[in-house]
């Protein structure tokens, strides 16, 4: 009997030149994403961060008003390591987020101010694969970053933003979704690894309250499995995975 053999990874596109991620939550990218990220900075590629939340409401020990502005400074310096500097925030309620016209007329806004070729977002499904529950805020941003993508193409949809001189913008080829329970293509994560564990490790007070592992150890842990599973999908190299969706 011949072993089945596992159905593998498409290597993602590589002619873009401009990406934007837009997720739910500082720290979203950095389980598991940012790996990819630091590889399309190294090869010279534009990426930028729209956060929908400032995560006020991650760590139980911390009040939103203290939290918010904690999350925000270590999102931005987790930014940097993998070569982003361009971070926003659109300030929806964290834990709270409503998929709707308004979370999709703000990413819109945020698509045609940076003109992507790709965007990327996290897992808009229901569960993480099995019984892992998702959180309601990663459903309702990713379906909203899908959605969202089209409407920055259209005039008529928010005409409020062509006011404010935001002209539409149809140039979003793809949409990749990490943490997909069923991904269709993959980034060698070789080169960007050790990045992605150090930019996961700028969220410290973050890990710090969920873990009583060393935050390094926690990390590297995690950002290897996650890693080395998407890889035996994608000739054995580490790899970020993704769910691509063509517009
Ligand atoms: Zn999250």
């Amino acid at each position: 009997m011949t072993e089945p053999r596992i159905p593998q990874l498409q290597p993602m596109p590589e002619d873009w030149q401009r990406a934007l991620a837009v997720v739910a939550h500082p720290d979203d990218l950095e389980y598991g994403c940012a790996a990819a990220i630091a590889a399309w900075t190294d090869a010279g590629r534009e990426v930028g961060y729209v956060l929908a939340t400032r995560g006020e409401a991650g760590i139980d020990t911390l009040a939103p008003a203290e939290c918010g502005p904690l999350r925000e400074r270590e999102q931005r310096a987790s930014a940097a390591v993998v070569g982003v500097s361009s971070v926003e925030f659109l300030d929806h309620r964290d834990g709270v987020v409503e998929y709707g016209p308004a979370l999709r007329r703000d990413i819109a806004a945020a698509v045609r101010r940076h003109r992507p070729e790709l965007v990327i977002t996290l897992n808009h499904r229901d569960t993480w694969g099995g019984v892992a529950w998702n959180t309601p805020d990663h459903v309702a941003v990713g379906r909203a970053v899908l959605d969202a993508a089209g409407d920055a193409g259209n005039r008529w949809i928010f005409p409020e933003l062509v006011e404010q001189g935001l002209q539409p913008w149809n140039g979003v080829r793809w949409v990749a979704v990490a943490g997909s329970t069923t991904p269709t293509h993959a980034v060698d994560a070789s080169a960007g690894l050790d990045r992605a564990v150090a930019s996961l490790l700028e969220h410290r007070a973050y890990i710090e309250a969920l873990t009583d592992e060393t935050p390094e150890a926690y990390a590297r842990e995690f950002l290897t499995g996650v890693a080395t599973s998407a890889g035996e999908r994608f000739g054995g190299r580490p790899a970020v995975a993704f769910e691509l969706f063509n517009r």
